[in-house]
């Protein structure tokens, strides 16, 4: 039966496999885009961007990869298909492309309107370590500065600069140390934090990264964080916090961790909300509901396959309800946003399409209200 959905609010399009660095936490580096031949053209990208933007002229096209600047034609032409559209355009790179002030204008003029680079520590052997390339740091650090800088040439107060950092056993008593260098030092936009998973398209049976790293003193990393939301004035939102605490409390329960995606046990509770905001399009047209493969997904081939996959995904969303991998805490997929802003932007949206999934419903309406109201 079709039933009415509110529209999708970020649409993930991922352009290539291959990437330049070789991540511990990750395995798409082992990959390759052989297969290029046979994956969903830009054009058919584009197809489903006017389809996006009919569903709801506010959403987002995250681009992804791999690293999607290595491909960079298909990059930009994604980036200016979503800005024709009015459509805003988000994109974590890792920096390695951006390493003159022409390309730096270029992503501010022509690239997301959200421009994250990966950044792992302002430790630059931790960095480097865990990027798996001696001299990434150099490389991240350089793309953030002439990031920076061009945005204030340009004036280009609707592109933010965002530094996106993986939070794991070996860095985590450091987040202060790393605020202070991406804040005050670079001067990019913000800090988002990433908790580790168990490691990213993992091939083998062992994941070694998630068996070592993921040794993280829940309370601990809280009670650093809350410090630097109070130091740095960062408006995080204590649910989100909360719910980190209670991640690494459900990571140290595991009693199999080396078999990462596999292991026995997820998060004590559900967090994320994938289902009823993102669709993800992989490399050969297929969206689904959020990246893992565990639950239906379909191929796009005609126009309006998009919308219809949305429209009738209820059965699936039911399932995802009660889904609680360990991925539910990765910025793209938890319900709880992580600053008090993001949140009233997220209420503000299910008050305009009247749908609450919360518990404290009332609660949650009044405070949207309240945000569409400023
Ligand atoms: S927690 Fe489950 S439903 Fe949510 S993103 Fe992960 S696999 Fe998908």
């Amino acid at each position: 039966m079709l039933r009415n959905v509110p529209p999708p609010r970020f649409v993930f399009m991922e352009i290539n496999k291959r990437c330049n660095l070789r991540c511990t936490h990750c395995d798409f580096w082992k990959r390759d885009d052989d297969d290029k031949a046979a994956y969903f053209q830009t054009e058919q990208k584009l197809r489903v961007l006017d389809e996006l933007a009919a569903m709801n002229p506010s959403a987002n096209l995250v681009i992804c990869g791999g690293e999607p600047m290595l491909d960079v034609d298909d990059y930009f032409e994604l980036a200016r298909g979503a800005r024709e559209r009015g459509i805003r355009a988000l994109s974590v790179v890792n920096g390695t492309r951006i390493r003159r002030p022409e390309m730096a204008e270029k992503m501010i003029l022509e690239g997301p309107h959200e421009i994250s680079i990966s950044l792992n520590s302002h430790v630059k052997a931790i960095h480097d370590r865990t990027r798996g390339i001696d001299g990434a740091f150099e490389k991240a650090v350089r793309a953030l500065r002439l990031l920076v800088e061009a945005k204030k040439k340009l004036g280009a107060t609707d592109t933010r600069i965002i530094v996106m950092g993986l939070i794991f056993g070996s860095n985590y008593k450091l987040v202060d140390g790393f605020y202070d260098f991406v804040l005050n030092d670079i001067g990019a936009d913000q800090l988002k934090l990433n908790f580790m998973q168990p490691t990213f398209g993992q091939m083998g049976e062992i994941d070694p990264f998630f068996a070592e790293e993921s040794n993280v003193d829940g309370e601990e990393l809280v009670s650093i964080i809350a410090a630097c939301d109070r130091k740095y004035g960062l408006g995080l939102n204590p649910e989100w916090l909360r719910q980190v605490g209670m991640y690494f409390r459900s990571l140290a329960a595991i009693g199999d961790r080396e078999k990462g995606w596999a292991a026995t046990k997820g998060t004590e509770e559900h967090i994320c909300n994938s289902y009823d905001r993102n669709v993800m399009i992989n490399h050969y047209g297929v969206a689904r509901l959020c990246f893992s493969d565990q639950f239906p997904g379909k191929k796009l081939v005609h126009d309006g396959d998009f919308t219809r996959f949305w429209n009738r995904a209820n059965d699936i969303r039911a399932k995802m309800r009660h889904c609680n991998q360990f991925c539910g805490i990765s910025h793209s997929v938890r319900r709880e946003s992580s600053t008090l802003q993001g949140r009233e932007k997220m209420l503000a949206h299910q008050v305009a399409n009247g749908t609450f999934r919360t518990p404290s419903m009332a609660e949650e309406l009044l405070y949207g209200l309240r945000a569409l109201a400023r």
